[in-house]
Order: C-alpha cells, then structure tokens, then sequence
C-alpha cells in the first residue's frame, strides 16, 4: 500500500486577482516555524493507522508558491520525510510548483539536487497584457527562462501551467501562447479556462461589469483548439485539464482522480483515506498563523472532518473518475460499491444516449460533446 503526500505553501508576492485557493501575500514569511509545523503534523499522522508502515509514492509542494521557500528549508522536511516514513516507491515522484517570478538558477539547481525531479511552471501565458490582467509578477521571458534554468541544470519532466479564456484573449492569441509553449517542449501541460470565483476580485469585477469574460462559444473553441493542437504535438489529453508525451502524466494528481488516499499537510490542506468503509476526508485550518500554533501544540490541525457515505462516495467515483479520458472499467464500480453503475445512476443511460456519455470494452467515459459539458455531467452525480 502506498499513499500521496501533499504539502500546502500558503503564501505569495500577491495575490491573483481571480485566486481562490488558501494563498497569502505576504513580504515575509515564517519559513523555519512552518516546517517545524509540517514535521509536527506528519509525525502525528505517520506514527498512526492507516498510514504507518505505508510508503510514500508522491510528494507534491504546491501552494501558493512553493517555490518561496529556500532549499535549504524544503531540505529539513524532506529529511523529515526520510526519517518518519521508512518507505518510499522506488520511483517516487516529487514535484514543486513554481512561479517563474521567484526562481533563479540556483535555487533550480538546489530544489533537484534534493531529489525534486518534477517542476511545474505557472507560465499561464506569454501575452504581456493577459500576464498583467491575470496580476501575475512574472513576464513572459521570465517563465521561457525558467524553463530552459530547468534544463540546464536536469530537470526532465517539467509541467507548464496555461490559464485560457482570458479577459482580452482572442483564438488568435491563444494560437500564439500554444505555439510559443510547444517550442519550450514540457513533457506536461496543465490547461485550465479561467473561472470567476465567488469573493474574488475578478467576480465583483465581472458583476460589475467592469470585466468582460470571454463568451461561452469562444471559450468552448479554445478549448477545442487546445485539445487539436496537443494532440498534434504528441501529447496525451488524459484527463479534462491535462495533456502529457507517453509517460509523463501527473502520477501525484492521478491519486485524486483514481480515488486513492493522499495525506495533506499545512494550512488549508486537505486529506482523504479510501477506507472504512466509504472513505473519509477532512481539511487543516486555513488560517497559517493558527495552523502552525494547532499543528505544534497537538500534531494535527484539522477543522473539518467528514465520513463519506455511501451515496457521496458513488457520486465522488463518478466524478473523479469520469474526470480522466479513459473513464473507468464498470466492473471497478461494481466490485467497490455492490450494485451496478446503470443501476446507481439510471440517468446514466439518458446520458449515453444523447451522445454525452460512451461505454466501450466494458468501460465508461465521456465523449468528445460530453467533455464540453463536463460540469454539468458532474453535477448529475449529486
Ligand atoms: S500565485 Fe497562484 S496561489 Fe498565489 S495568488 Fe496567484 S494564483 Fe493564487
């Protein structure tokens, strides 16, 4: 049994107008307390079942920027790691989430020299005008030069971050971010369409009408375009988001999708355990201050908690499953919950039959027309 390890960097220069994830900006930050909590908190988890005497098959830091904190201190956890968890998969991946703005070559070298031997650049565009809408720090030769940093000094899968359907883009200027992105080659790209979440700057912006959000129509186009232009590039597109060269898909993210635990460390992490018997999950107090003050005093730091049911679990499989391109092989729903997939969700076969759903070779996945709707596919499962 192996598990994924998460760890959650909540700060950063700025904060990205359209960010909703658990991020800070901040000029300084407490880089050696945060370890120390981080240690604290996987000390308390990995002395326990279900995760002791399971090794580590994945170690992602992402955040926030990740890439804030030196090597120096990535080092003391990892030799935490080393000395709490006795096991790890022999191909374990490690990967760091980077913003081109914070790297120097240096600091590339020192993150592999520590074994980290997966980067992953939020690029997001090469358009200085997007870069500047998006309020990223970074220019565009920031993130070209990173990749090449990442090159030289051995990093041979390297993931690039693309954000699409941007306020100002055109086909026409994703075209060129595509063309500009296949020439730096990374064996992965994470492609994601810009969405307006609730309380963020760009949602009042939007409200307001002070943002005008790129129309559903081009938006579904550039997402076609993506798909057409990777695949013509020799990448996989593997899962909604997702495109990798043969090999070099995200192993750390394919645990979420694939239901398998992962143990989240740092403030607003969040942790799932596939077992008993319908999975549990719960999140760290968001908050760093109070997390590093919870996570010292008494090793965990958790403020919600949550035992699945049986109902949510069939609904999560669906979700997170369907989320991958190959879909999932129906026996698998069969064995895990008892009771066929057709007879879990009957809605399943309107599905198939307006052409949004296809069931081959004994699996079920989505079609290219069910791709463009995925969320509201999603959706039907709760
Ligand atoms: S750098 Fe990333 S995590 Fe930080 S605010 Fe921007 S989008 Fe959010």
């Amino acid at each position: 049994m192996s598990f994924s390890l998460y760890i959650h960097i909540p700060y950063c220069l700025v904060k990205c107008p359209y960010c909703d994830f658990n991020a800070y900006a901040v000029r300084t930050w407490p880089e050696e307390r945060y370890i120390e909590a981080l240690c604290a908190e996987l000390r308390h988890y990995v002395s326990r079942p279900p995760w002791d005497g399971q090794a580590v098959a994945t170690v992602y830091f992402g955040g926030g920027t990740p890439s804030l904190f030196s090597p120096v201190s990535l080092q003391r956890f990892l030799d935490c790691v080393a000395k709490l968890c006795p096991f790890v998969t022999e191909d374990i991946e490690m990967t760091i989430e980077a913003d081109p703005a914070t790297l120097t070559r240096d600091k590339l070298a020192a993150y592999r020299a520590l074994g980290i031997n997966r980067l992953s650049l939020g690029l997001q565009s090469f358009q200085p005008h997007l870069l500047q809408t998006l309020g990223r720090l970074h220019k565009a030769e920031d993130g070209t030069r990173a990749l090449e940093w990442a090159r030289e000094v051995g990093f041979t899968n390297v993931n690039a971050d693309l954000i699409f359907a941007v306020p100002g883009q055109t086909l026409a200027l994703l075209e060129e971010d595509l063309q500009q992105l296949f020439a730096l080659a990374p064996e992965h790209l994470s492609l994601y369409n810009l969405t307006y979440e609730e309380h963020t700057p760009f949602w009042t912006m939007r409200n307001r009408g002070q943002l005008q959000p790129v129309d559903e129509e081009t938006e579904a186009e550039m997402y076609l375009l993506i798909q057409e232009r990777c695949r013509a590039q020799g990448y996989r597109h593997y899962e909604i988001s997702n495109f990798a060269r043969p090999g070099f898909w995200s192993r750390h993210n394919t645990t979420y999708w694939q239901g398998g635990s992962y143990l989240g460390l740092g403030a607003g992490a969040h942790s799932y355990v596939s077992e008993p018997p319908w999975g549990m999950r719960w999140s760290n107090i968001k908050n760093p201050k109070t997390y590093m003050a919870k996570a010292l005093t008494q090793g965990e730091a958790n403020s919600t908690v949550e035992v699945l049911t049986r109902a949510q679990a069939m609904g999560e499989f669906a979700f997170l499953q369907l989320r991958q391109l190959e879909g999932f092989p129906l026996s698998q729903f069969a064995d895990r919950f008892g009771v066929s997939f057709m007879d879990a969700f009957p809605h399943v076969t309107e599905l198939i039959a307006s052409g949004l759903l296809q069931e081959a070779a004994g699996r079920i996945q989505l079609t290219p027309r069910g791709l463009l709707l995925a969320d509201t596919i999603f959706a039907s499962f709760f």
